[in-house]
C-alpha cells in the first residue's frame, strides 16, 4: 500500500499506484511511502478472487455443484474480503504514520 504524505500540508493520505505524486489538498508535492502488504491484505486478495471467481460462475450459471451454499460463500468471501480491506488499510496507515516519526 502507498501513502502519500504532504510536508505542507501534514497530511497523511492512502494513494494509489496510478495518482500522482501530488498533494489532493494544496496540490503540492507529497513523499511517498510505501507498506508492503501483510497477511490481512494477502488474504484480502484470496477472498476477492474466490468472491469474484463465485460472482463469475454465477453469471455464467456454471454449476459448481455447491447448491445454496454458494450464495453464502460468494457474500463471506466479498464481506471477509471487505473486513480485511479495512484490517490492512489501519495496519498500514499505522507503519506509514510511524515511519513518519516526528515529521507529523
Ligand atoms: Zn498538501
Amino acid at each position: 500500500m502507498k501513502f502519500c504524505y504532504c510536508p505542507e500540508c501534514k497530511d497523511l493520505q492512502p494513494t494509489a499506484w496510478y495518482r500522482r505524486k501530488v498533494c489532493k489538498r494544496c496540490g503540492g508535492e507529497c513523499r511517498i511511502i510505501s507498506v508492503p502488504i501483510y497477511y490481512y491484505g494477502m488474504a484480502m486478495y484470496a477472498l476477492s478472487a474466490v468472491g469474484a471467481f463465485l460472482v463469475a460462475a454465477e453469471l455464467f450459471r456454471y454449476d459448481l455443484g455447491l447448491g445454496d451454499l454458494r450464495l453464502y460463500l460468494m457474500f463471506g468471501s466479498l464481506i471477509a474480503a471487505m473486513v480485511f480491506a479495512a484490517f490492512e488499510s489501519a495496519r498500514a496507515y499505522d507503519i506509514a504514520r510511524k515511519r513518519l516519526g516526528n515529521d507529523l
